[in-house]
């Protein structure tokens, strides 16, 4: 086949529905001529993915809960067993108890708090881990975050704090699997309509206020994610890891937002 990842094989964690950010990458992907394989949460999502997974031709590899350190053995051990080896893995993975993500952080609970750090943070660690071994001529580690790790934002809250930790653990990450030829990058989306952001306090004030203040005055689609995972989960990225590549339309880069959004 040909496209910049032809020959390539990844695994793609994350796929929910087709709003997933995760299944925008899946599609990228697959165009670029990668071989893909999949998960899903729990019978509740096996529904929505397989249809999804079959239109790829991807292979599923039945239910992964990374809280279940069961389902995590028996995904990679299925993954060792049919296909040896993998060349990338995309983690677009985070949850947070939706009343967290509203009001003050301050407030946050420290039963909340060990849940969205060890979802959304430590099982990319706990992934790449696992990864590793399958990763003998090298690879590429994908995982998502969100401008919400380096400045505050509204409702944001513990998330905010996972992101935080997620980004550095890129960088650790990156340090640790380099040597052995293994890159870690991270795409930080600007705001999309998925499952997860409905969780979000004012979700759709926050995507209009992106719209209005981002220098190309639109928000980003999974589509566009998708082209820039593309990018990283390929040979083109080889010279990059431990990057946190901001997807934004540029909303990172406007230091002075606009006060008065006609349209807000
Ligand atoms: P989504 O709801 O489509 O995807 C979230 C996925 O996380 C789901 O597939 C869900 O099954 C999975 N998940 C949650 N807990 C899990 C667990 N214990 N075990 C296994 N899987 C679990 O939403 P999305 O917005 O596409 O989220 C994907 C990633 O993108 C997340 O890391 C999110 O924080 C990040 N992100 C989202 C936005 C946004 O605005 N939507 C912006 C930047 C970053």
């Amino acid at each position: 086949g040909s496209g910049i990842l032809a020959g390539k094989r990844g695994l793609i964690f994350g796929v929910a529905n087709k709003m997933s950010i995760a299944w925008g990458i899946a599609q990228a992907a697959r165009q670029q001529g990668a071989e893909l394989g999949m998960t899903y949460q729990g019978d509740a999502l096996k529904k929505r993915v397989e249809p999804l997974a079959e239109s790829l031709d991807a292979k599923i590899f039945g239910h992964l809960d990374v809280t279940d350190p069961a389902s995590m053995d028996a995904v990679f051990d299925t993954v060792k067993s049919e296909w040896g080896s993998i060349d990338f893995l995309v983690h677009a993975i985070a949850f947070s108890d939706k009343n967290e993500l509203t009001g003050r952080y301050v407030d946050t609970s420290a039963e909340n708090f060990k849940q969205s750090l060890f979802i959304s943070c430590y099982s990319f660690t706990d992934i790449a881990r696992r990864a590793e071994p399958l990763m003998a001529e090298g690879g590429s580690l994908l995982t998502l975050t969100y401008y919400g790790a380096e400045k505050v934002m509204p409702h944001y809250n513990v998330m905010g704090v996972a992101k935080a930790a997620l980004e550095a653990s890129v960088r650790y990450l990156a340090a640790d699997l380099g040597p052995s030829g293994i890159r870690v990058n991270a795409l930080s989306a600007g705001p999309i309509k998925t499952l997860a952001a409905s969780g979000i306090g004012d979700f759709r004030y926050i995507l209009k206020w992106n719209e209005y203040n981002a220098p190309m005055r639109k928000t980003v689609s999974i589509e566009e994610v998708g082209g820039a995972a593309a990018y990283l989960l390929s040979p083109l990225s080889r010279g990059v890891t431990g990057e946190i590549h901001h997807v934004d339309s540029g909303y990172h880069v406007v230091g002075m937002k606009a006060v008065d959004a006609p349209d807000i």
